[in-house]
């Protein structure tokens, strides 16, 4: 044990915004913490840096030996407007102090119908819209599933190569990547059906043919292979996440709207982690011009506290029965609180124009990286939601063992820094929306100064 005075910090925005380090990360304390883990959690739920967090806020997280790490990573997309953010912290206690749960569907309350008017103002499109809320992301995308099937009265459910759409039953089919989500968990659910996404970096005809020529392949697909008439739903990520945060090539994504219209489809955008300003728009549907019939939201909106929701045109939401949808703890009060508090925080402290602004710092710093390092393929994203391809140098050969060699430097440099790609090859960036300029150029540094240490390990 050290005798480093922690007493559980604080955490939120009043946290010392550096990074900091007193032990080699994990530390003693977060190793006996570690050690407890390994002998009650089970090993198939892993953690990307096993130190023992004590608090967080900004765009830091403290542990409990008393270092203080660069989050670039906001627990995957969650805390946009930082941890335990203090209006945030507030709203919850106090919810939590009047009620914490009576269950929608009993006795309703205002937070939940606050909720949904937020996001029928702030999603994609002037028409008239309802929402429902659900405990995660994967639970929101099957009711989106249920409400399209529903209200169209058809079956198929098309998704797209490189997706990621959950972990649960039906959420794995619809989801891509075998390994970790999917192998050894099946049977899955039928009636998905998968097409060819717009990948510019690895599209066969180049980068510029990428939108058209995939979009023409995915509707030769659907129209011979499925039938127009059995789909129900396209379900896509307006830029991919878990996938590799690929952003479809110019034109796919209104190509396969127009093709929804035309056919009686529904387009669905699962916009979990897109959400909430992480892209410099609102949600990332925006930067495409197109306007989805149902969006699933969690992740961003309630500032850590579990919270999902389906948005869509009235007459589609409004088709289902009543008693069709819900569940025991959907739109939970105390979450609901939180998710209010978030969204008027990121109204009033301009944070969707800040995570557009901080993405252009990004973007050079990660483009100036790529000049000096012919194994980055590939530079992508938007806004606070970045990433980098790495391949071995002159090809396209994805070079996941470099990643793995980059990410463990990071870490052991107090920063957080999480993977992502179908080939594992790819670094992403989802610091906090609040980041401090400065602290996110460190952050950088860092990543720059262990992607120059990495270079040449696995060729
Ligand atoms: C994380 C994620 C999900 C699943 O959300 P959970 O809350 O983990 O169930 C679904 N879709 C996308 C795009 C995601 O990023």
């Amino acid at each position: 044990m050290t005798d480093i005075a922690i007493q559980t910090p604080l955490g939120g925005p009043t946290l010392p915004q550096e990074r900091r380090l007193v032990t080699e990360i994990p530390g003693p304390r977060s190793l006996e913490l570690h050690a407890r883990r390994v002998a009650a959690v089970a090993s198939g739920v892993s953690s990307t840096l096993p130190i023992a967090v004590v608090a967080a806020g900004g765009g830091v997280i403290v542990d409990a030996d008393g270092n203080s790490l660069i989050d670039l990573g906001s627990g995957i997309a969650v805390v946009n407007v930082g941890n335990a953010a203090s209006n945030v912290a507030a709203a919850v206690s106090a919810q939590a102090a009047a009620f914490t749960h009576t269950c929608f569907m009993v006795t309703p309350y205002e937070g939940y119908v606050a909720v949904a008017e937020h996001l029928n103002r702030l999603t994609p499109g002037d028409h008239e819209k309802r929402s429902a809320l659900f405990n995660s992301g994967a639970e929101a995308v099957e009711n989106a599933v249920k409400i399209a099937r529903h209200a169209t009265g058809r079956t198929a459910i098309v998704v797209l190569e490189h997706a990621y759409h959950g972990r649960t039953n039906l959420t794995m089919a619809l989801t891509a990547k075998s390994m970790p989500y999917k192998a050894g968990f099946g049977p899955f659910a039928p009636e998905v059906y998968r097409v060819p996404m717009a990948y510019p970096y690895r599209w066969p005809g180049g980068a510029d043919a990428c939108g058209p020529e995939a979009a023409a392949q995915a509707i030769d697909h659907i129209r011979t292979e499925i039938g127009a008439t059995n789909v129900a739903a396209i379900l896509v990520e307006p830029i991919q996440g878990e996938g590799g945060f690929i952003v479809p090539g110019a034109g796919y994504l209104p190509a396969l709207v127009e093709f929804c219209q035309a056919n009686g489809i529904l387009f669905v955008a699962d916009e979990i982690q897109t959400g909430f300003g992480r892209t410099g728009r609102w949600f990332a549907s925006e930067h495409e011009g197109i306007v989805p019939d149902l969006i699933t939201t969690a992740k961003g909106i309630a500032g850590g506290l579990p919270l999902a929701a389906v948005t869509g045109r009235a007459e589609l939401m409004d088709a289902v029965h009543a008693g069709g949808l819900g569940g025991t703890y959907g739109g939970n009060p105390v979450a609901c609180a939180a998710a209010v508090a978030t969204i008027e925080m990121i109204d009033r402290e301009g944070l969707v124009a800040r995570a557009e602004q901080l993405g252009t710092v990004l973007r050079s710093r990660l483009n100036a990286m790529g000049v000096e390092d012919g194994g980055l393929g590939d530079v992508r994203g938007r806004g606070l939601m970045q990433a980098i391809e790495l391949v071995k140098p002159g090809t396209t050969t994805p070079d996941p063992d470099r990643v793995k060699a980059v990410l463990a430097s990071c870490h052991a440099q107090g920063v957080v820094t999480l993977g992502a790609g179908t080939y594992g090859n790819v670094i992403r960036f989802l610091p906090p929306l609040v980041i401090g300029e400065d602290l996110l150029h460190e952050g950088l540094d860092v990543v720059a100064d262990a992607l120059a240490r990495s270079e040449g390990t696995s060729i």
